[in-house]
């Protein structure tokens, strides 16, 4: 069996200032690697694995040097790409962060999510060294995340509901993109859901903007949603509405 110290993680890229991705001033971890397809992803270069290499240990040497951003409330989130394929090594870099008493967050879109007995126990172990988990709601309609994300959203559901009944906490988001994500009786959908969840202390919405466009393009693949707009500030608003978002802010 490996060593913690011998797991490497594989790295798109680091955020030594991150202000969006989790509470206060934070280190951010891009991790390589995704399984979705989302039409409207703005980091289609961290889907295939790849990355630089690290040690848990050295990435956490490399994070701690900022710690004097972090305050109160700052600390680590890991990103991605999706993290949780990268579960072994969240494990040590999560566990170097909570022995020296760090914020820690998961930004997620919750994909890899299995009941499968041993994925389940290295999962329950993570969530033992993550403070927050941050989790992507893209759809509640099986049949249009499919046509999204290229996968199911079945286990991302069953994931939220596990974070709930294990009292983790969670801030949930999801990307508006009009004509896409933004249908109401989708979105009341998502509403309904969200309020069966005891553990939700906030939920966001994040405006689709087009700064991916050109990394879609210079990868020479097709941009699914060329010629569609960013969302207006009233759709803003409608959408924010239907989540009920001011009732989650803290
Ligand atoms: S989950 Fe995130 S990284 Fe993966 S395809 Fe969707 S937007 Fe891109």
């Amino acid at each position: 069996m490996a060593n913690g110290s011998d797991i490497k993680g594989y790295v798109h890229s680091l955020e030594t200032f991150g202000l969006v991705d989790g509470p206060g001033v934070r280190f951010v971890v891009f991790l390589q690697g995704c399984s979705l397809r989302c039409q409207f992803c703005h980091n289609p270069e961290t889907w295939h694995s790849g990355g630089e290499e690290w040690s848990a240990e050295k990435l956490w040497q490399k994070a701690f040097r900022y710690k004097q951003y972090w305050k109160s409330n700052g600390g680590v989130t890991v990103s991605g790409g999706e993290p949780l394929l990268q579960i072994d090594f969240l494990i040590e870099f999560f566990k170097l962060a909570k022995k020296a008493g760090v914020h820690t967050a998961l930004d997620t879109a919750g994909q890899p999510f299995s009941t499968n007995p041993d994925w389940l126990e290295k999962f329950k172990t993570l969530m033992e060294y993550t403070d927050l988990v941050l989790l992507d709601l893209k759809l509640m309609d099986e049949d249009g995340h499919k046509a999204l994300t290229g996968k199911t959203n079945q286990n991302i559901l069953e994931m939220a509901k596990w974070l709930s009944e294990n009292s983790n906490k969670m801030w949930i988001r999801h990307v508006l993109v009009p004509n896409l994500t933004d249908d109401e009786a989708d979105l009341k959908k998502m509403y309904e859901f969200i309020s069966t969840l005891k553990t939700v202390e906030r939920v966001e919405v994040l405006p689709y903007h087009t700064l991916g466009l050109a990394k879609w393009v210079s990868m020479g693949i097709e941009y699914p949603l060329d010629g569609v707009k960013v969302p207006t500030e009233e759709q803003i608003k409608r959408a924010e509405e239907i989540l009920h978002t001011a009732d989650y802010q803290k």
